[in-house]
């Protein structure tokens, strides 16, 4: 940290990058980080690999950020460009989809800001933490400790924190919620993050298709296999297509099936357009990261994870059915 310290002591040109399809703690660290570097004198670039759900499009500093897919040209020459690069809340290149070989073939300085087990290597420093709830919570550190500028957090600097450690905590409801999640969060609060309008937005902004989406879902696409303690939804192409679903709308949705009483495994299958999407929950000593790991090419924390197949919705449920025999202790005793 000494050494990054000593590089932003004059204005440097700086790209923050995060995971594809963002989420809370993706957008809200780095646009927090957007905010403090740029406030320090930066020339400061946000670029994510793809579009985000619609309920964070009212984060301060939205309007700044550059989708690598839309804008290509001006894209690759920032992120070739930049001095340093500090990779956000992903510990692999292949997270950040077709953005990856840029990111690779920079010369610019990477720096990791990240809270997911088993990074890799690709990176120059590193400022990691895998018990850490978010990786807004490293930001938070990052700036307030380690650059030693807890009065450099601004009410959008706070908003960006707040909105990151509340999606990546389940609204302060998981395991990861310490006790010093809850005093960042108290500064957040007296720091200008009105937790309660933050909430709201991203809450209470339900469409009316998302909602009648969900009733759909619980209704017809919810199946509950009551031996392995487990319960997934299979949603298809069409059923998007008919709800109109798009970024962010599937969000939470396998929580529903992790809240029946006994289930110790939710999943969430979806036939995306180029892929068939995964995310798993669990409750307790049920590793949701070493299952995506070992059979769907993916990866995350103990009780969160996701990845993908490359077969189609049928067979990648017919191989999530079949592999659960083989996790018969752990979802049962
Ligand atoms: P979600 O189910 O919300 O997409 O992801 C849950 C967690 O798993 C997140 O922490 C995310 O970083 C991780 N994750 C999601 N998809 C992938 C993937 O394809 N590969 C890896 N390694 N991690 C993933
Ligand atoms: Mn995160």
């Amino acid at each position: 940290m000494d050494t990054i310290q000593e590089k932003l002591r004059k204005p440097r040109q700086i790209v923050i990058t995060t995971h594809f399809k963002p989420d809370g703690d993706a957008l809200g660290s780095s646009l927090a980080l957007y905010h403090w570097l740029n406030n320090q004198g930066h020339n400061v670039n946000v670029v994510v690999p793809s579009d985000f759900p619609y309920f964070l499009d009212w984060l301060p500093g939205r309007e700044r950020i550059l989708i690598y897919t839309q804008d290509l040209e001006n894209a690759n020459k920032l992120v070739a460009d930049a001095e340093l690069i500090f990779c956000l809340d992903f510990n692999g290149l292949s997270r950040t989809n077709e953005m990856a070989p840029a990111i690779a073939a920079a010369k610019g300085i990477k720096v990791m800001i990240d809270h997911h087990l088993e990074p890799e290597n690709f990176d120059d420093y590193r400022f990691w933490d895998s018990t850490a709830a978010a990786t807004a919570q490293l930001v938070y550190h990052f700036i307030a400790n380690e650059m030693k500028d807890a009065n450099g957090i601004t009410p959008e600097i706070a908003t960006c924190l707040y909105t990151g450690i509340m999606t990546d905590t389940g609204s302060f409801r998981f395991r990861t919620t310490s006790a010093d999640i809850h005093r960042i969060v108290a500064d957040l609060i007296e720091r200008g993050a009105e937790n309660w309008k933050i909430h709201e937005l991203i809450y209470n902004s339900n469409t009316e298709r998302r909602l009648r989406f969900l009733g759909f879902c619980l209704a017809n696409r919810l199946k509950v296999l009551s031996e392995y303690n487990t319960a997934y939804f299979a949603i298809t192409k069409a059923d998007l297509e008919q709800f109109g679903i798009q970024t962010g709308d599937t969000e939470g949705l396998v929580n529903y099936a992790l809240s029946i009483q006994g289930i110790r495994l939710a999943a969430l299958i979806i036939e995306r357009k180029e892929t068939i999407k995964m995310s798993f929950r669990s409750i307790g000593n049920f590793p949701c990261n070493e299952f995506s790991r070992n059979h769907f090419n993916g990866g995350g924390h103990l009780n969160a994870a996701g990845g993908h197949s490359d077969e189609t919705l049928e067979k990648t449920i017919e191989k999530f059915n079949r592999i659960l025999p083989l996790y018969q202790n752990l979802l049962t005793q």
